[in-house]
């Protein structure tokens, strides 16, 4: 998308009319509530010097004085100047008349990028002149006085979204980065879609946004947490994975719906498009079944979705995990395209192929296959080649047709053929996962698909104790794309089972926990919720290439913030208070020495 539309595209939906859904429950509260919520179209320039935005002029301020305040993107001949601000460019006129020449000055000589304001008449362009291409192609300003506000340095890289320029050097100098039209657009559609979901969710469903802590204690399971050193000797935070704990005991609290535009963090090293911190659309309900939190999120995404793309459909498709891993050999299938995993075992009953032969005389033994349409048209010998090297460094994986497929679909779509469609947006839910998977590192014992907090399956409860491994629960996932945006799960809300999972099943601390298993004790009402990861979601709106095109100042893919260059060393004299002391690995000393 082009300057032109996308900013008025993006704010469209702000004037959309808001359907009541619920009754109103605070009176007048809620009523002004709501009635904020239905303001037009933002001012851009209000508490600003400022009359205008570049990129709004047209036609209709012909004869207006305006007053603009932009970088210059370029000069032509000394006769024009491209003025730009995050609405687009407008073109100023350099005068040439002697009495102008400190203000001619002043735009002639000011570097590219400088800032600059300047005050003037909006014109026409002369007849001919103008530039169709521009949103603002049918005027220009006639400029009366000009102020340099700042003069920009020599750049590193010229800010102009055609030009490459490595990731590296980007987030190195972010807030140059910043000013680019994509990162723009990506930024303020984020924040739109994050309003219209506050919007939805507390004007229309009555939720509360509420805080909870980021210095937290280590809770067991799931990710590795970012420890937070305190002043008492050998006493540490943690930086929580999620408000998963605080969620739940705000239902116990009776705020029996909630929902926070939280950060997380996860202290998983270098992984390609992920992040140490991120951000989660976090909600919690009480007395909900799983039925209603699905209902609730594909009405959020309904109603926050952009309105320059096809509207959600909803409700979304349904599959159950089994079926999941049979047909698209993953629990987060890209439903855009076929090629689904077909059993073709009884084809091979009665063959006399040795190794079919063998795979089908074992217990669970299956013959698959997928079917790649117009394969034998688009793909050359050479990709067959390595497909049947992919499956060879892939073999005895079960997820090994899952992945052929999309490196199938990853072949044909680079022989031209179009798999997936990029303006098609194809949710799933994935449901009846198991309760419990086998430890990696320990495969006899269990640990939690989900959490540990994660209820089991009505019907499947008498599996806890006889067969766990059989168990399914009531956690449930969103795909969108093949790309999991979202997870959560209805709770346990019974102390004592909770203890039971905890300790006998998932052989964890339960002291660790006391606080909500107590909590539970005390008349937790049911309830469940789900988290919505946001920048995975805006990457895959925005059609960015990595998560963090989306996120203002993300880490590098190594976890370091290239900008400050942090994490940073600290003097040992400031460790003291915290009772710390670094031990140097051999190779960093000598390194340090030189
Ligand atoms: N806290 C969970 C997560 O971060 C989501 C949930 O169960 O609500 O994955």
């Amino acid at each position: 998308m082009s300057f032109p539309s996308w900013l008025s595209q993006l704010y469209r939906g702000l004037s959309r009319p808001i359907r009541r859904t619920t009754q109103p429950i605070w009176g007048s509260l809620y009523r002004s509530l709501v009635q904020s919520s239905q303001r037009r179209n933002p001012e851009f320039s209000s508490f600003a010097v400022r009359t205008n935005t570049c990129g709004e002029l047209r036609s209709s301020h012909l004869g207006q004085e305006v007053t603009l305040c932009g970088w210059i993107q370029y000069r032509r001949q000394n006769t024009f100047l491209v003025l730009r601000d995050f609405h687009g460019l407008v073109q100023v006129v350099i005068p040439q008349d002697e009495s102008a020449a400190s203000v001619r000055k002043i735009l002639c000589e000011a570097p590219v990028e400088s800032v600059v304001q300047v005050s003037g008449t909006v014109i026409s362009r002369p007849a001919g002149q103008e530039n169709p291409k521009m949103p603002t192609g049918e005027i220009e300003i006639k400029v009366k006085t000009a102020e340099l506000l700042n003069a920009c340095k020599k750049l590193p890289f010229e800010i102009k979204d055609f030009m490459k320029k490595t990731e590296a050097l980007r987030l190195q100098y972010r807030y140059l980065d910043l000013r680019s039209f994509q990162m723009q657009y990506n930024l303020r559609l984020r924040s739109q879609m994050v309003m219209k979901m506050r919007e939805y969710l507390c004007n229309l469903h009555g939720f509360v946004d509420i805080e909870t802590p980021t210095l937290f204690k280590r809770t067991p399971g799931g990710a590795k947490e970012f420890l937070v050193p305190s002043r008492e000797p050998g006493k540490f935070y943690s930086l929580p994975q999620s408000p998963q704990q605080f969620k739940q005991l705000l239902m116990v609290g009776g705020l029996d719906r909630y929902f926070q535009v939280a950060r997380c963090y996860r202290d998983e090293g270098s992984r390609p498009d992920r992040q140490p911190e991120f951000t989660q659309i976090d909600i919690e309900m009480s007395f909900v079944d799983q039925t209603g939190i699905q209902s609730l999120i594909e009405g959020l995404l309904q109603y926050s979705w952009p309105n320059d793309k096809d509207p959600v459909v909803v409700p979304f498709p349904t599959v159950t995990f089994t079926e999941a891993l049979a047909t698209y050999g993953t629990d987060k299938p890209d439903t855009r395209f076929g090629m689904k995993i077909i059993d073709i075992s009884d084809v091979f009953r009665n063959t006399e192929i040795g190794f079919l032969q063998d795979v089908l005389s074992k217990p669970h033994g299956t013959v698959k296959a997928i079917c790649i349409p117009e394969g034998a048209k688009y793909l050359k010998r050479k990709d067959i080649e390595s497909i049947r090297k992919f499956a060879a460094d892939h073999f005895n994986q079960c997820s090994l047709l899952g992945k052929l497929r999309l490196e199938c679909a990853d072949l044909l779509e680079t022989r031209g053929m179009v798999l997936r469609d990029p303006t098609l947006f194809s949710f799933l839910w994935v449901v009846d996962f198991p309760l419990f998977l086998p430890k990696e590192e320990n495969p006899r014992e269990l640990e939690s698909a989900h959490h540990p907090f994660t209820a089991p399956h009505p019907s499947d409860i008498h599996l806890l104790y006889t067969e766990p491994k059989k168990a399914r629960s009531q956690h449930y996932d969103l795909v969108l794309n093949g790309n999991e945006i979202g997870g959560g799960s209805i709770r346990i809300h019974n102390a004592e089972l909770q203890r039971y999972i905890l300790a006998t099943l998932l052989k964890e601390d339960v002291k660790m926990l006391s606080h909500l298993l107590q909590a539970l004790d005390y008349g937790a009402p049911p309830h469940g919720g789900i988290a919505l990861g946001l920048d995975r979601l805006i990457c895959l709106v925005t059609g960015s290439p990595s998560i963090r095109d989306v996120i203002a100042f993300p880490k590098s893919f190594r976890g370091h913030d290239l900008m400050s260059n942090a994490p940073d060393s600290i003097p040992s004299e400031e460790l003291k208070p915290y009772h710390i002391r670094v031990s140097w690995p051999t190779d960093s000393k000598a390194e340090r020495a030189h």
